[in-house]
């Protein structure tokens, strides 16, 4: 069966010092309080060599924000899958709203992304999600359908190993998180996209996280949902207490 997941995404925060303090500390408290699920923490690329080393690998995953589409080569300033995977990082997160809004990531470039991913042994947390025009056009479902394309070129057996994330875009660090109701209809509805094309079977293995201002607070309802399978974590994954108490939706 699919696995409840809490991911976060520490954005462009953090100096490599604060980011180890930081990883310590969420290492620290699920040591002590161990988590009833995965717990993956994203980073920026010059965190990840030194973060993987200090966190217990069977509690915490550790995941890039972004790859290369590109195998290697002249691409100045471009971070490969191979090079994320050599420090030891088992996820990335592909097509964030932010990485398709303010550097052009399509689609095409998105299912490339994927695919060296996957070659390289990562896993991606791959986003999808409406920006707020296309939710008060209730046009969200042609807008994830067609995200999804970027996976869809998969095997069955790829994209066993891809992580969903439905993240509405307008909920995205604004405060405003979807209802329980309305992050429930669109995670059937993602499901039922998987299944269309893959299968019952594979789409029940599929762990569709939400994201989009999760807190303590609102975390529990959310997850109760039967499609949704956990978070992805911005502002509130910087924060061990805030992080944990997310986690902790999950006892
Ligand atoms: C995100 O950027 O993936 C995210 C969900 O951010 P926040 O939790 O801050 O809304």
């Amino acid at each position: 069966m699919r696995k409840n997941i809490v991911a976060g995404n520490w954005k462009m925060n953090k100096n490599l010092q604060e980011g180890i303090a930081l990883a310590k500390e969420l290492n620290e408290a699920l040591a002590a309080d161990k988590p009833n699920c995965d717990v993956v923490i994203c980073t920026p690329f010059i965190h990840l060599a030194s973060v993987t080393p200090i966190v217990d690998s069977a509690v915490i995953g550790v995941g890039a924000e972004n790859c290369a589409d590109k195998v290697s080569g002249a691409y100045t300033g471009e971070v490969s899958a191979e090079m994320v995977a050599s420090t030891g990082a088992q996820y990335v997160i592909l097509g964030h709203s932010e990485r398709r809004a303010y550097y052009g990531e399509t689609v095409e470039i998105l299912e490339e992304k994927v695919k060296l991913a996957l070659a390289n042994n990562l896993k991606p947390i791959f986003c999808i999600g409406e920006v707020l025009e296309e939710r008060e056009a209730n046009k969200q479902n042609e807008v994830v359908a067609a995200q999804m394309a970027s996976v869809f070129s998969l095997s069955a057996e790829d994209f066993g190993k891809v992580i969903l994330a439905y993240e509405p875009v307008w909920a995205i660090g604004t405060g405003k998180t979807a209802t329980p109701e309305q992050a429930q209809e669109i995670h059937a509805y993602i499901r039922s996209l998987v299944a269309e094309k893959y299968g019952q079977e594979v789409a029940d293995n599929t762990s569709i996280l939400y994201g989009g201002s999760c807190k303590p607070s609102n975390a529990k309802e959310l997850f109760a949902n039967p499609d949704v399978d956990g978070g992805l974590i911005g502002g509130a994954a910087l924060q061990v207490a805030d992080f944990k108490g997310i986690i902790d939706a999950f006892k």
